[in-house]
């Protein structure tokens, strides 16, 4: 097996992944790690939950300690489809760039431009950022992409299903050719492959794990129901669990629908969407996070990439729309190494959707059903 210490990361790095209490590289780790540090292109699949992020960020840390930022032009960049996505990353670098001096901006929409100006202005040599919120910065005249030598795209698949591409396009073509480029997705389709094949110059290709499965720590129960029948059942749930849960549902409309209703049951929740402003998005994670509120009520993309490690249960009260979205929700929970338990509310309404994500994660069964 192989260790962080072979891995040739700059020493001060490894000290903030043993203070971090890693012992060994996760296999995307051991797979991207090398050749990133070689200066090769990357293509990672992997799902969440599996060390992705540090598999960019160490590498990213120990090539950028040389060397110094120069005002306005970042040395790296890093997109990801969402604001708490990239709020985690800066996270991430945070903790391993504890030893090293790094400056980072992070761009992401609901935070005011003159806090991120004077940062760019200063010379940053990680910029964080979702893809809206950098091209604002960029058509204002206040940025220049030349300087970029690494670039990441995070979670590229979901960047593509969430409309995004165009925005992709439109910043590769604004960086330098000359540079380093890491993708990773948590699937391959046909999407991924064109942009990867378009942007990516002879990537060395890490592939981790089924790409369509849930992880195996995750136990999963499958309850057919009458959607009346779904709030009285979803109480005594509350009940009868302890630990963190994250409930899942469709709309933006039931979130906050569905958050009065459990509340009217006597249980504390929170809920997350698209619609909060985002110091409101980071209130509600925070108290999540600290524990301080145990049910979380969220859509899929305000709860996308988010990476709690005590979050114990996994709810899916609307069944998801997109076949993947389902993998990720689930995803929530069995972070790190630990267990966790998702239990999915199936009414008549929802077996078509329910029919799309047993294809998806067992497409053999269903090759056996048709031949
Ligand atoms: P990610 O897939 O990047 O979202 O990471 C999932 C979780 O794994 C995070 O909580 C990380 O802190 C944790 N993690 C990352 N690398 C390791 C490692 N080598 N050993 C144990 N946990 C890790």
């Amino acid at each position: 097996m192989t260790k962080f210490t072979e891995l040739n990361l700059n020493p001060k790095v490894l000290k903030a992944v043993q203070d971090a209490g890693y012992e060994t590289p996760t296999p995307i780790q051991a797979g991207a790690i090398p050749p990133a540090l070689e200066g090769r292109d990357v293509l990672g699949i992997a799902q969440t939950g599996t060390g992705k992020t540090a598999s960019f960020t160490l590498p990213m840390i120990t090539m950028l300690a040389r060397g110094r930022a120069r005002a306005r032009m970042p040395r790296s960049l890093v997109l990801c489809p969402t604001r708490e996505l990239a709020a985690q990353v800066a996270a991430n670098f945070e903790t391993y760039a504890q030893n090293v001096k790094l400056t980072k901006a992070l761009l992401i929409g609901g935070v005011s431009f003159k806090e991120q100006d004077t940062l760019i202005d200063k010379g940053v040599d990680v910029l964080i950022a979702t893809p809206g919120r950098l091209l604002d910065h960029f058509e204002r005249g206040k940025l220049l992409l030349t300087g970029v030598q690494i670039m990441v795209v995070d979670e590229a698949d979901r960047m593509l299903d969430m409309g995004f591409t165009e925005q992709l396009v439109k910043i590769v073509e604004m960086l330098n050719s000359k540079r380093q480029t890491m993708m990773f997705s948590a699937t391959i389709s046909e999407n991924i492959k064109r942009i990867s094949g378009r942007y990516l110059t002879d990537p060395v290709r890490i592939a981790i794990g089924p790409q369509h499965k849930p992880a195996l720590n995750i136990t999963q129960q499958d309850v057919k129901i009458s959607h009346d029948k779904k709030l009285p059942f979803l109480i005594e749930e509350l009940e009868r669990r302890s630990g963190s849960v994250i409930i899942f549902v469709n709309m933006k409309r039931s979130a906050d629908s569905l958050t009065r209703s459990i509340k009217e049951g006597n249980h504390k929740a929170v809920a997350i969407h698209g619609d909060l402003k985002q110091h409101q998005r980071n209130r509600v994670i925070k108290s999540f996070r600290d524990e301080k509120c145990r049910i979380l009520v969220a859509t899929d993309v305000a709860a996308r990439g988010l990476d709690i490690p005590h979050i114990k249960h996994v709810i899916n009260y609307d069944i998801s729309i997109n076949p993947e979205d389902h993998i990720h929700r689930i995803g929530r929970t069995a972070r790190a190494g630990n267990s966790g338990e998702a239990l999915n509310l199936i009414s008549s309404a929802d077996s078509s959707k329910w029919h799309a994500i047993q294809r998806l994660i067992n497409p053999e069964d269903n090759a056996k059903k048709f031949s």
